[in-house]
């Protein structure tokens, strides 16, 4: 998943190698968030099947990760209308050492027949998250404008929208206020009480391979994966009573 590289890159690597050894507990602000992506984008994330608790699912191993793979391949971009004024997580692929790597983009809105602008959605239960846009998050963002521009296609840009759950705000009811902010060029700017939306400032494309081929070698065992232990990262680790590295016990 393209997401990962972000995670890899800005985050713990090591906590993402734990997941997929061990799998990962589905906490309650997990299967919120996924319940809000639903409202917010119109679309049916039950197909997941999560349940509270340890679950090997969220990192896609072996036989699970071709499925995972093939299930979102119904969704291929090559196949969308853009005709339509958004199209909901359509599925992105790039290559790279062989390797190919999905991206699932919340939302991408169509402008002339064209798709233009890509919409990450972040949801959180703390209105003082609205502010900030994490790393791993704009590289997650800034991984399907490329991939976009990979595969064919221009868009104008791309920005992550972040709403407090339970918020009266719908994505997929305020299109054209989200293309107004857009169009403007806007970095950061409040939408309404409890959303936000962030322009990404995109980079290189090469910028860009740079932080995937070091995310691969990980992927490929050309490496071990690294940790990068903080408090702020530790407390909140679902690993941190046996992860060696863990300074939160
Ligand atoms: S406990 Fe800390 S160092 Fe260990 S995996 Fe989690 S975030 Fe990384």
């Amino acid at each position: 998943m393209s997401g990962y590289v972000g995670s890899q890159i800005h985050g713990c690597e090591y906590k993402l190698h734990l997941d997929y050894m061990r799998g990962r507990i589905v906490n309650d602000g997990i299967i919120d968030g996924l319940q809000e992506h639903s409202r917010q984008l119109g679309v049916n994330e039950e197909g997941l099947g999560l349940e509270l608790g340890w679950n090997p699912v969220l990192v896609n191993r072996g036989e699970e990760g071709i499925y995972f793979f093939n299930s979102k391949m119904n969704n291929w971009i090559g196949h969308a209308d853009f005709g339509k004024p958004f199209i909901q997580e359509a599925s992105l692929v790039i290559v790279k050492r062989n390797v190919p790597i999905l991206g699932l983009p919340d939302l991408i809105i169509n402008l002339d027949s064209r798709p233009t602008y890509i919409v990450e959605l972040k949801t959180t239960s703390n209105p003082a998250n609205l502010r900030t846009i994490r790393g791993r998050e704009a590289l997650q963002c800034e991984s399907y404008f490329h991939m976009m521009n990979y595969l064919g296609f221009k868009p104008r840009g791309a920005a992550i929208i972040k709403v407090v759950r339970g918020s009266k705000f719908r994505i997929i009811d305020n299109i054209d206020l989200i293309i107004k902010h857009l169009e403007n060029g806007e970095g950061s700017v409040q939408l309404m009480r409890y959303v936000t939306i962030h322009r990404i400032r995109v980079r290189e494309f090469n910028d860009f391979l740079r932080d995937v081929d070091y995310a691969l070698e990980y992927w490929l065992g050309l490496r071990n994966p690294k940790a990068s232990p903080n408090r702020g990262l530790c407390s909140f680790c679902e690993h941190r009573r046996y992860c060696p590295y863990s300074v939160a016990r």
